[in-house]
């Protein structure tokens, strides 16, 4: 009897998800590959933009196309944010929210998918069989929700305010994790930075670093492995962390950090809540205390009242800050949210072709942060196999590396890479104790073996 998932949207959904299977594992239902095999099927979705809904809702009919017999369970934020809609589509059998997630293992008796006899009933108590199904990485929530109120984001109102995982709880999630092989995880949440704030006494995100790294495997132990920090929002990049990520290497030297817009007026009308110079000051922080961070940004293109000039100066603040990649997003009208009701919308046409620049952009920033890197060592952990059989790698300043085929490291182990070649499509890189420093040809793919 198998179970199918399917999770749309961010690094906190995957945790959920893998907080979902563990769950139905525990009811002794196991993975099916394929949604068209499963009894059960649980969608997770995203209502981060308008495209994402839309893709869920097709998602959704496409499973009951495909299996006409399963359980079709939806959750996650568009469940949260318009639940009745996802309801009315035909063979939708449950719908709940973020708010109800928790109350899984009820909702599955409910819907007949019966538990062992000594069922808890509290989702959470699944998280120390969490799997993240082939990933070598691995997602931990440690903070959930948002006390900010940026004029564009619906993320407040489907995973409500800020509230922090018990530090204990995460240390033994963890160790838990790390006990199962994982050699990175991913600390995530949706304001992370935020962690700590909520909890009696208050403590910090720097805190609950400290507390992990003391679990943590020395960084030159045979079993190694690093923390990553993910997202932080601008003002809760603190000197602390910097410190923290300067002095210890399993820290991993890696932080995207939203900055939305480079305009001031239009970060004013997102209602942001720093100024570019604030922006500016944490990242020089950083990039002096960890000259090799690599350090991202998400930005939002189309923001209503986004004119030729305003985008222009969003342009050149990015070519001339120290970001090497970009995750760039086309504005979306939110229900509920202050900026839906903004006029002055910018035509498509201006949104397409400006995202295009910043992306171009964004390709050339990161070409010259990875060439600075070739011949050099780096710490890296490994993804899987390509198609063309090269292995994937993750650097800690989060280069996608690929190395020779038949390298033969286990997927999710940690080993030193030193990149050989960065060209624009992709960075070419070999095991360190290879002794090669210049990579073979591409297709050369036998040459590298290690012991
Ligand atoms: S910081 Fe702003 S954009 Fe991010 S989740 Fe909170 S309200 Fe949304």
């Amino acid at each position: 009897m198998g179970f199918h998932t399917i999770t749309l949207g961010c690094k906190l959904n995957q945790f959920d998800t893998a907080a979902i299977e563990a769950e139905l594992m525990r009811r002794g239902l196991s993975p099916a590959a394929d949604a068209g095999d499963a009894r059960v099927v649980i969608v997770n979705t995203c209502t981060v933009t308008g495209k994402a809904d839309a893709e869920a809702r097709k998602l959704i009919r496409g499973v009951r196309r495909r299996n006409a017999g399963c359980k079709l369970l939806v959750t996650g934020c568009y469940a949260e944010l318009d639940g009745e809609r996802i309801a009315a589509i035909d063979g939708v059998d449950r719908v709940f929210g973020n708010r109800d997630k928790h109350r899984l293992p009820e909702i599955l008796d409910e819907v007949g998918i019966a538990a062992p006899e000594q069922n808890t009933g509290d989702l959470d108590r699944g998280c120390d069989a969490l799997h993240f199904g082939d990933r070598s990485r691995a997602f931990l929530r440690v903070q959930e929700g948002c006390n900010l109120r940026c004029s564009y984001c619906v993320i407040p109102k489907v995973r409500g305010l800020s509230r922090s995982t018990p530090p204990q709880q995460v240390a033994e999630m963890f160790g838990s994790l790390l006990g199962r092989g994982y050699r990175e995880v991913v600390l995530t949440g949706v304001n992370t930075g935020d962690y700590g704030k909520d909890l009696d006494p208050p403590r910090s995100l720097a805190d609950l670093l400290r507390e992990l790294l003391e679990v943590c495997p020395d960084a030159d132990a045979p079993r190694r492995s690093r923390i990553r920090l993910n997202s932080l929002e601008p003002l809760t990049v603190t000197d602390e962390i910097i410190a923290l990520m300067a002095a210890d290497r399993r820290l991993a030297p890696h932080l995207q950090v939203p900055l939305q817009s480079g305009s001031e007026t239009i970060l004013r009308r997102m209602r942001r809540n720093y100024r570019l110079s604030q922006y500016t000051d944490r990242l020089e922080r950083l990039r002096s205390a960890v000259p090799h961070v690599g350090l991202g940004a998400d930005v939002i293109i189309g923001f209503p009242g986004e004119t030729d000039e305003l985008f222009e100066e969003c342009y050149r603040f990015i070519e001339n800050s120290p970001l090497n990649y970009l995750h760039v997003f086309a504005w979306s009208p939110r229900p509920g949210t202050p900026a839906a009701d903004l006029e002055d919308r910018v035509h498509g046409s201006k949104v397409k072709e400006r995202s295009a620049r910043l992306r171009e952009l964004a390709a050339r920033l990161g070409l010259r942060f990875r060439r600075g890197f070739e011949g050099r060592p780096l710490d890296a952990v490994i993804l899987g196999p390509r198609e063309d059989g090269r292995i994937r790698a993750l650097t800690g300043n989060f280069i996608e590396v690929s190395l020779p085929a038949r390298t033969e490291v286990p997927r999710g182990s940690m080993l030193d890479v030193v990149i050989t070649e960065a060209r624009e499509e992709e960075t070419l890189a070999v095991p360190a104790d290879s002794g090669q420093t210049k990579a073979p040809p591409a297709d050369a793919g036998e040459a590298v073996e290690l012991v």
